[in-house]
């Protein structure tokens, strides 16, 4: 496997990999990271877009409800960051087709690493002018609503291990027979602002990047973020680096570029970090909660009137989508606004 014998070889000449460079090597290698190499990722697990076009649906209505609230500008960007193959886009511009001007004054633009799943976005939407760029700091100013789902998962994690002298940073190293094992690099500091709650502490330096720049354009523009993705009500616990493959969950160590890696997101922080930088935060609430604040249920029943051969399919995929043992819990929604906006769809009554 080429790049497995690549991170061994860096691992010989410069020492141990921070979980962090391995983590971005598996999944961005533009040779063999998993997300350049695998466009049908979705047989590694499901998303949501990918149990139920409701998914998409919904969002795209939430997308075309806060268009109205923020004044319907004449032109405001739908800013979709890690697409996949582009099926939640595609299900919120025909849903949003119901809001009269939305559709109009969308300009779709998309954040996206792997060269072949920007191809599969584009064969997804054709017919519809997709603007790319390399991440969201280089999107242009102006009115946005920026979406996420299973985004902030795959941004890379530092790790970070107390032992008797202090912290040392989780790293990967290599055993006897040049086996890739987990292991501690030289002492390191926390990076600012952390406070550990136990002897294991994981961080996902992204999550305050991208909070950052969010906040400075809604300082300026007016705006709506929504992040859907996965983690604990309470703060990330020590180490959630997770590898799926075929829908099984693997050794995070096997197969480097192979596997799906993620990281529990960690709501509470992302919270923190939002009020710091002065904007809104609405959420996190449980996904189950918010589709269901958004009608879920009602659109699924208009559907399966309108397509009665696909009724049970479409209350299957929705109670997927909402049931607090399958995605309902441990998926959360949290929404970012300039101070003063509206509480968003879906989010009124919960504390901003
Ligand atoms: N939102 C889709 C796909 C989720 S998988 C769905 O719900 O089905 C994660 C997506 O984010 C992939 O499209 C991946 O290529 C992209 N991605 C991951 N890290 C990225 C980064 N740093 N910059 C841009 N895109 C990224």
């Amino acid at each position: 496997m080429p790049l497995a014998q690549r991170i061994r070889d860096s691992i010989r000449v410069n020492g141990p990999m921070p979980v962090s460079l391995y983590m971005l090597m598996c999944l961005h290698d533009p040779e063999h990271g998993y997300y350049a190499t695998r466009p049908s990722f979705n047989r590694d697990f499901t998303t949501a877009p990918e149990t139920s076009q409701v998914f998409g649906e919904l969002i795209g209505l939430w997308a075309a409800h806060e268009w109205l609230a923020m004044g319907s500008p004449e032109s405001v960007r739908l800013v979709e960051l890690g697409p996949g193959r582009g099926v939640m886009m595609y299900d919120m511009l025909r849903a949003a087709r119901a809001a009269p001007g939305f559709a109009d004054a969308v300009r779709v633009t998309m954040i996206e690493a792997s060269p072949a799943l920007r191809r599969a976005q584009q064969e997804r939407l054709v017919g519809r002018t997709l603007e790319y760029f390399p991440d969201l700091e280089a999107v242009p100013p102006g009115p946005a609503i920026i979406v996420g789902n299973e985004f902030l998962d795959c941004l890379a994690i530092r790790q970070y291990v107390r032992d008797g002298n202090g912290w040392r940073e989780r790293a990967v190293g290599l055993a006897a027979g040049d086996e890739l094992v987990f292991g501690l690099g030289p002492a390191a500091e926390l990076p600012e602002r952390i406070i550990p709650v136990g002897d294991q502490v994981e961080v996902a330096p992204g999550l305050d990047a991208i909070v950052e720049i969010i906040a400075r354009r809604f300082r300026k523009d007016p705006g709506r973020a929504l992040f859907l993705d996965y983690g604990p009500d309470d703060g990330s616990p020590g180490d959630t680096l997770r590898a799926f493959r075929q829908g099984a969950q693997v050794d995070p160590l096997t197969d480097p570029g192979a596997c799906d890696l993620t990281a529990d997101v960690d709501f509470p922080r992302l919270r923190q970090i939002g009020l710091r930088e002065g904007l809104a935060v609405h959420g996190a609430l449980r996904q189950g909660h918010f589709l269901s604040r958004l009608g879920v249920w009602e659109r699924a029943k208009r559907l399966g009137a309108a397509n009665p051969a696909r009724a049970s399919e479409i209350t299957a995929g929705v109670s997927t989508l909402t049931a607090p043992e399958e995605m309902g819990a441990r998926f959360k929604a949290i929404c970012f606004a300039p101070q003063g906006a509206p509480a968003p769809a879906g989010f009124q009554g919960s504390a901003p």
